[in-house]
């Protein structure tokens, strides 16, 4: 069945577009057809998989203006691989959803009917928890959080947890938690020891088994408007990535966390 992941952590330069990137592009990889809509108005992951950034039409035409998924999806050069572009004026979308009624379920009901030939659809949200990662949140079946191993990592943890149970009380009950995946993890610093430790713990059902690396070839490959598995796909991001891709697979297949 159709699963719609939001990747959200309202803290900035996390991995999250890294994340939705190269998860979706191993996604399709695996044969899943899987659509990424980028709902972040910076537009990185759109350009990322090499559309230029003001790219028509886009998620605010999906948002704002009663478009259909069919009419602002374009194919990537990724097989499999489908991408809304953020689009100019999803700045502007902030302020309007303030403005408009039903202003958190927007998204949700604009991903109720055209999206039944991907298995996965993955949303880039921005680094806040505005109205844009809100109607995420209302739109997902679960949230995929990346968490990067710093000081402080823990707070900011607790913080998406609780918007994740505030959304589970007013609009969508039944928001699942996908999992934390560790991100740009270095082995040699303790500080990635001791952060994963600590969310371990706190979170032992939470956390993913894999862990995607430092890897320099992740922070290359958007400039080359491809995703990392295209780009080098030996490199251990790449590696990483697939095996993300694999791991939340299986667990579709098992018990919900
Ligand atoms: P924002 O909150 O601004 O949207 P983000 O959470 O989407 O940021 P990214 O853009 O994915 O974060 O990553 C921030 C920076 O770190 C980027 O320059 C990216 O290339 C780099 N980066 C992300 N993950 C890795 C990694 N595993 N190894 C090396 N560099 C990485
Ligand atoms: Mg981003």
């Amino acid at each position: 069945a159709m699963r719609i992941i939001a990747i959200a952590n309202q803290k900035g330069g996390v991995g999250k577009t890294t994340t939705a990137v190269n998860l979706a592009a191993s996604f399709a990889a695996e044969e899943q057809r899987t659509l990424l809509l980028d709902l972040d108005p910076q537009g990185n992951a759109t350009s990322a998989l090499g559309v230029a950034r003001g790219a028509e039409p886009a998620a605010y035409d999906l948002l704002m203006g009663g478009a259909k998924v069919a009419e602002v999806a374009q194919p990537t050069l990724a097989a499999g691989l489908d991408l809304v572009p953020a689009g100019d004026r999803l700045i502007g979308a902030e302020v309007e959803l303030a403005l408009s009624p039903h202003r958190e379920a927007r998204l949700k009901d604009a991903l109720g009917a055209g999206v039944e030939e991907y298995a996965y659809v993955l949303i880039d949200c921005p680094p806040s928890l505005g109205l844009l990662t809100v109607n995420a949140l209302a739109a997902a079946h679960s949230v995929l959080i990346p968490l990067q191993c710093e000081y402080y990592a823990l707070e900011g943890l607790a913080r998406i947890m609780e918007a994740i149970a505030l959304c589970r009380v007013s609009l969508n009950p039944g928001l699942q938690v996908e999992g934390i995946v560790l991100t740009m993890y270095d082995m040699r610093l303790n500080i990635c020891e001791q952060v994963e430790q600590e969310v371990r713990r706190h979170f032992p059902h939470a956390v993913l088994k894999t862990v995607i690396p430092r890897n320099v070839r992740l922070s290359e490959a958007p400039s080359f408007g491809k995703p990392v598995i295209m780009y080098d796909r030996r490199s251990a991001g790449a590696e990483s990535y697939l095996r993300l891709a694999k791991e939340i697979i299986d667990g579709a297949t098992q018990s919900p966390r």
